[in-house]
């Protein structure tokens, strides 16, 4: 692995818009204080930070190259494609949403029905995938005591197209923002059965829109 020595080669001014990640690395080491850490981040301050208490930064890890394969990274052995109709709350012929286990808030993932990562979608699944976003948004914000929807597309962690919706229950303004999804890791999960009837009502409100064409399709 590459290392650059720590000192004023750290600072040259680069025109190349390309990252190094032992440069990132070395230079956010050398700006480790006294405890061998970075500081905190102004994060923990928030209102809607999850955590208290005594908390220091991890030491960063050396990056790790080549990357290590994401679950299904070639298409094989990819739980999303394996998946049959019956366990969506929707699909056609192109998408299919989800739910996951239950969570501490209602969450459903969106996926393309093909094995495609965001980057593979051409011009057509680019154009569903957004008049699909704002229409789960309305479903799921529809179920009573949802304040606010929001997603999110990670893909660190599986290959397959899995695009994130939670349901921030209304009122409890602690769960706002980018902290939701540690929130839905440390509540309770919902009990089952209204896990599965959140799921149906989605499934319904999303089956109203059925045959009705987004702009792609003509
Ligand atoms: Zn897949």
């Amino acid at each position: 692995m590459r290392r650059l020595p720590l000192g004023p080669t750290l600072r040259a001014v680069t025109s190349s818009p390309a990252l190094d990640p032992a440069e990132l690395t070395a230079r956010a080491r050398a700006a480790y204080g006294a405890d061998g850490r970075l500081p905190l981040p102004d994060t923990v301050t928030w209102d809607i930070f999850p955590f208290e208490g005594a908390l220091q930064v991890k030491r960063l890890d050396d990056p790790v190259l080549p990357e290590p394969p994401r679950h299904g990274e070639d298409g094989t052995d990819c739980s999303a494609c394996q998946r049959t109709d019956d366990a969506y709350l929707w699909t056609d012929h192109r998408w299919r949403v989800y739910a996951p286990e239950s969570a501490g808030v209602p969450a459903l993932l969106l996926e393309p029905r093909a094995h495609l990562d965001l980057g593979d979608l051409d011009e057509t699944y680019a154009a569903e995938l957004g008049v699909l976003t704002v229409r789960i948004e309305r479903a799921l914000a529809s179920v009573p005591g949802i304040g606010r929807v929001h997603f999110n597309r990670w893909g660190d962690g599986g290959a397959h197209l899995h695009v994130w919706f939670l349901g921030r229950p209304e009122g409890m303004v602690q769960l706002r923002g980018s902290c939701l999804p540690d929130w839905m890791d440390i509540l309770p999960p919902l009990p089952e059965p209204q896990w599965t009837a959140i799921g149906r009502h989605v499934g319904t409100a999303l089956a109203a829109y059925d045959g009705v064409a987004a702009p792609s399709q003509g």
